[in-house]
């Protein structure tokens, strides 16, 4: 029996880094798989279709919501982003970890089909911080840059819902952070309890002590 990969779901405010601690998280742990989402916004500069997101527009999105193909989707600053179902759950159920970078709109809603999921949430090591990051992207309109600004105060009152909060002041800090909580994850004995512990091969499979 294989034991299900961990489904590790990472959140926080825009600008906090989250995009970028996934990055080095990634390439720290190279057998770490990350949904690519579909959104209807489109491309950023230097954004590569398959990679960063699969653009698509409005049709095709909700003919995917028809379908039931999103684990779980969100309208994020007026576009839809959706995280692939298919692709995170042949992952997950194949012993893979997979990492959702979502909303917390999303978030919440994995965390009700999933609870098992390991949810963590990102912090800025402080408000002027993280204007400064979100200034620095220079890729928002002010009209943008304001909506930001002010979902980010209102999204730093759900840490409570996660299991876990990052402070990211630095990024190798932040990741060894997630690397430790990955590994602490996949120690906990209810993990275990189907598989390592009880199936034929186990430990606790009494062949052994006949
Ligand atoms: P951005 O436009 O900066 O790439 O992303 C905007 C927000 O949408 C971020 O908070 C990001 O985490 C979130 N997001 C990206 N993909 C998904 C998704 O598949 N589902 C949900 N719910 N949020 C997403």
């Amino acid at each position: 029996m294989v034991d299900k990969g961990l489904l590790i779901v990472i959140s926080g405010p825009s600008g906090a880094g989250k995009g970028t601690l996934c990055k080095a998280l990634l390439n720290k742990r190279c057998d770490l798989s990350i949904s690519v989402s579909m959104t209807t916004r489109s491309p950023r500069a230097g954004e590569v279709e398959g990679r960063n997101y699969f653009f698509v527009d409005k049709d095709k999105f909700e003919s995917m919501i028809e379908k039931n193909g999103f684990l779980e989707y969100a309208c994020v600053y007026d576009n839809y982003y959706g995280t692939p179902r298919e692709y995170v759950e042949n992952l997950v159920n194949s012993g893979k970890d997979v990492i959702l970078e979502i909303d917390i709109q999303g978030a919440l809603k994995v965390k009700e089909v999933y609870p098992e999921g390991v949810f963590i949430f990102i912090l800025p090591p402080s408000m002027e911080e993280l204007k400064n990051r979100i200034k620095k992207r220079g890729s928002e309109t002010e009209e943008s840059l304001i909506l930001r600004f002010k979902s980010a105060y209102k999204e730093l009152n759900y840490v409570s819902k996660y299991n876990y909060v990052v402070i990211n002041d630095t990024v190798d800090n932040s990741v060894e952070k997630l690397h430790s909580i990955i590994i602490a994850e996949k120690c906990r004995v209810d993990r275990y309890k189907d598989s390592i512990l009880n199936s034929k091969e186990g430990l606790l499979h009494e062949q052994f002590y006949d």
